[in-house]
């Protein structure tokens, strides 16, 4: 099975007008990869990094969107509103959001319900925290958060993108070895074997401090299809270096 590798870009709560034109100019002249490359902004750019990326082979995407469809939820983006700009990804679950934000397994899995029925694809962040890890808990946690997303969808889980995020590799410059990332991954695809046919064709990220030097080694492992990228992705040239590791 050959799965198109696939790199994405989240800025997180970085960036300026200007930063975001400085660096979507270095990544369209560093351009085209081989692979899928994708940049997810902060809210208020979104608009005009998707004028931006117009005609490009880079799609864009949004860091989070509510569960609900409209109405009273002051500070809160539809995924209707994503939809209509012509969104692509949206990040759901990212281990800062469940951290600062309480959010739920449930509560991401809804936001994943949400983004599919409005024609985007979910990238489903899952992963452990270090005190997790070290009693053992990977394994459980992990399959507890895909769990309630792949109860949720039902068989349209195989419309989502998962991203594996060890919460303690996030922003910390300690990676998961290959080794390390490959043995969660194949469990990942295990559990989503189990719930759709199609598991063999899913993308399954692998994130927490991606770098040029040390991604063609996780890229090139059996079930880790390519990155979710913070840190590294606000920098032109290190994040092209990424995005052509996964070539
Ligand atoms: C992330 O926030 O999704 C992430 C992987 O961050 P970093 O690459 O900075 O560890």
């Amino acid at each position: 099975m050959t799965r198109r590798k696939l790199v994405v870009g989240n800025w997180k709560m970085n960036g300026s007008r200007a930063a975001n034109a400085e660096l979507l100019a270095g990544l369209k002249a560093a351009g085209p990869w081989v692979g899928e490359v994708a940049v997810c902004s902060p809210a208020p750019y979104l608009g005009e990094v998707a004028l931006s990326l117009q005609g490009e082979a880079i799609h864009w995407g949004a860091q989070d969107v509510s569960a609900f469809e409209s109405g009273a939820y002051t500070g809160e983006v539809s995924a209707a509103m994503l939809a209509e700009f012509g969104c692509h990804y949206v990040i759901v679950g990212h281990s800062e959001r469940r951290a600062y934000h309480a959010e739920s397994d449930q509560l991401v899995a809804d936001k994943a319900k949400a983004v599919l029925a409005h024609r985007m694809t979910p990238i489903v962040c899952v992963g452990e925290t270090l005190a997790e890890r070290e009693a053992g808990q990977t394994a459980e946690v992990v399959k507890r958060q895909l769990s309630a997303v792949i109860h949720t969808l039902k068989s349209c889980i195989s419309q989502v993108v998962v991203a594996y995020e060890p919460v303690w590799a996030i922003g910390t410059g300690k990676t998961a070895s290959p080794e390390q990332a490959q043995e969660v991954h194949a469990l990942l695809r295990a559990q989503l074997q189990a719930a759709t046919e199609h598991a063999g064709d899913m993308k399954l990220l692998y994130g927490g401090s991606v770098k040029a030097d040390n991604a063609a080694d996780l890229f090139s492992r059996a079930d880790i299809d390519g990155g979710l990228i913070g840190g590294a992705s606000l920098k032109a040239v290190d994040f092209a270096a990424i995005c052509r590791a996964a070539g």
